[in-house]
């Protein structure tokens, strides 16, 4: 691994260590004891079956939780409050300034009445424990109940991003062989509406496999029809055409809840899968002992259903501890301005809520003097999470001093579906803001190592890794692909998960982390693959080579460059860009944030012609960086460092 030689070691960073805090305590208990530790927070959920097993490590890098045990996650987020007497009770609270619909609370007895129906219906159209649902969706309220109708009878729910073009649904459809979609028929943007049907049927087109059925919840298309041989249904009619539900069917421990399918390193998506039983054990744990929340406080977390904060925490770990979840339709400014955040957080006297970096950039780029939440008071505000991406020192100072909001950056992947790296503030710790993500959460022990996978001192730049076994909520595995897991985030470092991410820790354990080691890049804290964009890039016929490196953005964290060679005889034109960015949105979709192409006579790559992607992003960054041994051609570099600086000189001009 490169990094370390880059940007060597860090020193000066060392504090006072605070020993034996309850986070201490509770950390030393959680990794010598995960059986006692884990044993006694899953007695906090209802379980059909107790288990015989709290954790197998026999199997490395595979870790099983709970063997034995059953229990059904649809149950412990919704019937179990119903059964306990809070059935009238908000569980989701629906806010949809962009559609300026008025404020929707759905209660444990209505979402219980849906998702059963719902899945009464599933059930009616075929579909058993095991088989896959895809869920394309807005920010509607139906989102949740699509996804909780199928962990109520234990279907598999794959939740794509509405954003995302028919390519890369396509993709998603033939991966994980859905029987049944469902979506919503329009997502709605500022301004424009965007017809969800028309993606899918394109999707349809492209991929092999042909789902059987699709329901729309209909927010403006004819439906109850048939298009292309399959069976096209109302959303709304289909859990009228039931008068009873469907009760939760009782689920081994391991049984998969969801897919999530994140950008590969080759552009091919993977399938993170989650179990339920140690993910619902986890999810309750967090939502007091690490974001601070007691039942019946409102939490919102300002994200969508397709990423993994949306399953984690619009969904699951509010409902488990029965938090009212604020389902979020809306953008932080334009519907209508700066001011909905703040809004929301006064309406529905929010007590902590959840958001990416890139929201408060937004918010202070649009304004930085934070008047905009003067006239919403929120007496009983605790903090707001943020996490994604790295947060700049500034912005996390900003919303400190200026929105006055407590931020609190930590640290996760769609890997580990619950915070890896913490502040503990809900154990009592104060936070600093001083550019980490926090110390290891309890039950994860995450270390810095070389690139022999030596634990280094702390101070010291290398990469990030976690030391087996991984705590609950983790990935147990890639979906049918156990190999897959083993050697893509296992061989690297034995013994360890590698995160790809790459920093330091200082002496009280905070960690921070500066660094993606792989071709995954963050914009906007949405992980994209530069090699799924190359690829997109390469169907442009003019188009004979190309590399794409992440470009700091101060607003999206970073931001897609790509550098392409040209086939003989043709220049880059403006003309040509637009094609390029348009092929990238149908490919992969608008969220990509791709604006610019650089055109080079050819690419650096070693000897065996590999680009050397790491040092194009050092030259892009203006940042040191070392010339690769390997080199093929080293006045390949020049030639890069020309092209980069006279389109900096041009930007500045
Ligand atoms: P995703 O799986 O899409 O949530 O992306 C996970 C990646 O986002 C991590 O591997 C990091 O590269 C990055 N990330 C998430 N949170 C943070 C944070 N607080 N600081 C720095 N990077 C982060």
């Amino acid at each position: 691994m490169q990094v370390s030689n880059i940007l060597g070691k860090r020193s000066g960073l060392l504090g006072k260590r605070c020993l034996s805090s309850l986070y201490d305590q509770y950390q030393k208990e959680a990794l010598s004891n995960p059986t006692g530790f884990w044993g006694k927070h899953a007695e906090n959920l209802v379980w059909d079956k107790k288990w015989d097993k709290v954790v197998d490590t026999s199997n490395p890098p595979f870790t099983k939780w709970f063997s034995g045990g059953w229990m059904n996650m649809c149950y412990n987020c919704v019937d179990r409050h119903v059964d306990s007497g809070n059935g009238e009770k908000s569980a989701l609270i629906w806010d949809s300034p962009v559609t300026n619909s008025p404020i929707r609370h759905m209660s444990y007895n209505e979402l219980q009445d849906k998702v059963s129906k719902l899945a009464r219906c599933l059930v009616k159209m075929g579909v058993e424990p095991g088989d896959r649902v895809l869920i394309y969706m807005p920010m509607i309220l139906e989102g949740a109940v699509a996804m909780l109708a199928c962990a109520r009878i234990g279907a598999i729910h794959n939740v794509v991003f509405g954003g995302f073009a028919s390519k890369e649904l396509s993709v998603r459809i033939d991966a994980s062989k859905p029987r049944v979609i469902i979506a919503g028929s329009n997502g709605v943007m500022p301004g424009k509406t965007v017809q969800f049907q028309p993606i899918i049927d394109k999707a349809m087109e492209m991929s092999t496999f042909k789902p059987q059925y699709t329901i729309y919840k209909n927010r403006s298309i004819e439906t109850s029809a048939v298009v292309n041989g399959k069976t096209v249904l109302d959303f709304d009619e289909l859990l009228d055409s039931v008068s009873t539900g469907h009760d939760c069917v009782s689920l081994p421990a391991d049984h998969p809840l969801y897919l999530l399918y994140t950008s590969g390193t080759t552009g091919t998506p993977k399938a993170v899968q989650r179990n339920a039983a140690d993910y619902a054990t986890v999810l309750l744990y967090t939502m007091k002992n690490e974001f601070d929340l007691n039942p019946d406080e409102v939490w919102f977390s300002a994200t969508d259903y397709g990423w993994v904060v949306g399953h984690s925490y619009c969904v699951y770990a509010p409902l488990l501890s029965r938090n009212p979840s604020i389902i979020f339709e809306g953008k932080p400014v334009g519907t209508p301005d700066a001011s909905t955040i703040h809004r929301i957080l006064s309406e529905h006297d929010v007590r902590s809520a959840f958001a990416s970096p890139s929201i408060m950039r937004i918010l202070c780029r649009e304004e930085p003097e934070g008047t905009a939440g003067d006239a919403y008071p929120r007496p009983n505000f605790g903090t707001m999470f943020l996490a994604g991406e790295r947060c700049d020192i500034g912005t996390l100072l900003w919303v400190r001093d200026t929105l006055k909001l407590n931020p609190v950056d930590h640290y996760w992947q769609t890997e580990s579906g619950t915070p890896i790296l913490m502040p503990p503030v809900a154990l009592g710790e104060k936070v600093d803001c001083n550019g980490s993500a926090g110390k290891s959460s309890v039950g994860n022990n995450i270390l810095i190592v070389d690139d022999q996978g030596n634990v280094l001192p702390d101070g010291e730049f290398g990469q990030i890794v976690a030391k087996l076994p991984l705590r609950p909520g983790f990935f147990p595995t890639l979906f049918q692909n156990d190999s897959a897991y083993a050697e893509k985030y296992f061989t690297d470092f034995p013994g360890y998960y590698n995160t790809f991410d790459a920093g330091y820790r200082d002496s009280e354990g905070n960690v921070f982390v500066m660094a993606r080691t792989d071709d995954i890049i963050n914009v906007g804290a949405v992980r994209l693959s530069t090699g799924a964009v190359e690829e997109a890039i390469a169907h442009h016929e003019l188009i004979s080579e190309c590399a794409v490196v992440g470009q700091d953005d101060p607003l999206m964290g970073e931001r897609p460059l790509g550098f392409v060679v040209m086939t003989p005889g043709s220049e880059l034109t403006s003309e040509i860009t637009k094609e390029v960015i348009k092929l990238v949105r149908d490919h992969i979709g608008p969220h990509t944030g791709l604006q610019e192409l650089l055109q080079v006579e050819r690419l650096p790559k070693t000897i065996s012609q590999k680009i050397l992607r790491n040092m194009m992003v050092a030259i892009v960054n203006n940042k040191p960086y070392k010339v690769s041994p390997t080199i093929d051609d080293p006045t390949v570099v020049g030639e890069i460092v020309e092209c980069v600086e006279s389109w900096r000189e041009g930007l500045s001009n």
